[in-house]
């Protein structure tokens, strides 16, 4: 475990402890991220899946077993500062992360408050709105943005404390499916682009589909660590978790069932409309522009 640039040991948390309303929210996990990953972690409503977000960044602390971030125990008073600038955390409401007047002094407040210079300043406002795709909307104020502009505002804040990782609970639950797409492009470009390790809490299974791994937590435990395709090829273990899996991939499974010769690894409607051109395109009877 010592190698993971996270790494999460027997981890147990209880809500309300010894109190009434006590609640055991995470119980037993283990689980590592190498640097420059992508897990998405999913779950049903209840699953634990924030209050192991909550954990990343020391927002809350083990009750038992611990959080490693790059090295640092997340218990440790001390070790607080370096863990808050190393996990920069994006919830599902980006209104609330607004704190300033115009999209670049919102972006400028964390490098501000460390007490940069404001050259440096100036430098992480640009790299960080260019990276969040925002350059030509600098001037902007705030609540001028439709929902995913907001939400790349609350990513580009977090990258311009150069953050090694992004931890993002449901990032695009209250997005509509174009800003949840820009907001999914705009991950996989940092993660791919810029290697930034990338945390995503979704309810959405498609974006899960992207992650190189899937996390499923089922009553505060981890019950499934490994690739999408293999996940998704195990449709009993999803509907235990009460989960679906993407539409394509089980379109895909039942096709297979049925004879198709289609593979495994399809996740995605791209994925499916390829292996159907390939398998369809054979049959001269069929119009190409069909599918
Ligand atoms: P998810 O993000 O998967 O919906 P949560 O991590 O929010 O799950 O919650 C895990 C469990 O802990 C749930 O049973 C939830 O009701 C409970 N819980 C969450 N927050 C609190 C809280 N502040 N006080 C008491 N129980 C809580």
């Amino acid at each position: 475990m010592d190698d993971y640039y996270i790494a999460i040991d027997n981890l147990r948390y209880v809500y309300n402890r010894g109190e009434p309303g006590e609640k055991v929210a995470l119980d037993g996990i283990n689980a590592g991220v190498a640097r420059g990953e992508f897990i998405a972690v999913i779950g049903a409503n209840g699953s634990g899946k924030s209050t192991l977000a909550r954990h990343l960044n020391a927002l809350l602390l083990p009750v038992a077993g611990c959080v490693m971030i790059n090295g640092l125990d997340t218990r440790r008073p001390e070790n607080l500062p370096a863990i808050r600038r190393e996990v920069a955390m994006i919830f599902q409401n980006p209104d609330n992360q607004i704190v300033a007047a115009t999209v670049e002094e919102d972006v400028a407040f964390g490098p501000e408050n460390l007490g940069l210079p404001p050259e440096l300043i100036a430098g992480r406002v640009d790299a960080a709105l260019k990276a969040a795709g925002l350059e030509r909307l600098r001037t902007v104020p705030p609540h001028f943005l439709s929902g995913g502009q907001k939400q790349r505002l609350a990513i580009a804040c977090a990258l311009a404390m150069q953050p090694g990782c992004l931890v993002c609970d449901e990032p695009t639950a209250m997005l509509d499916p174009a800003g949840r797409e820009e907001i999914l492009n705009t991950l996989l470009r940092l993660n791919r682009g810029e290697k930034i390790t990338l945390i995503l809490i979704t309810q959405f299974m498609e974006e899960a589909a992207l992650a190189a791994k899937v996390w499923v937590l089922d009553k505060g435990r981890l019950v499934f660590l490994g690739a999408p395709a293999e996940l998704f090829a195990r449709p009993e273990l999803l509907t235990a978790c009460g989960l679906e899996p993407p539409a394509p991939a089980e379109l895909a499974r039942r096709l297979r069932a049925a004879g198709w010769p289609l593979s495994p690894e399809i996740l995605t409607l791209d994925d499916l409309v390829a292996q159907l051109r390939r398998i369809l395109g054979r049959n001269p009877f069929l119009n190409q522009n069909m599918i």
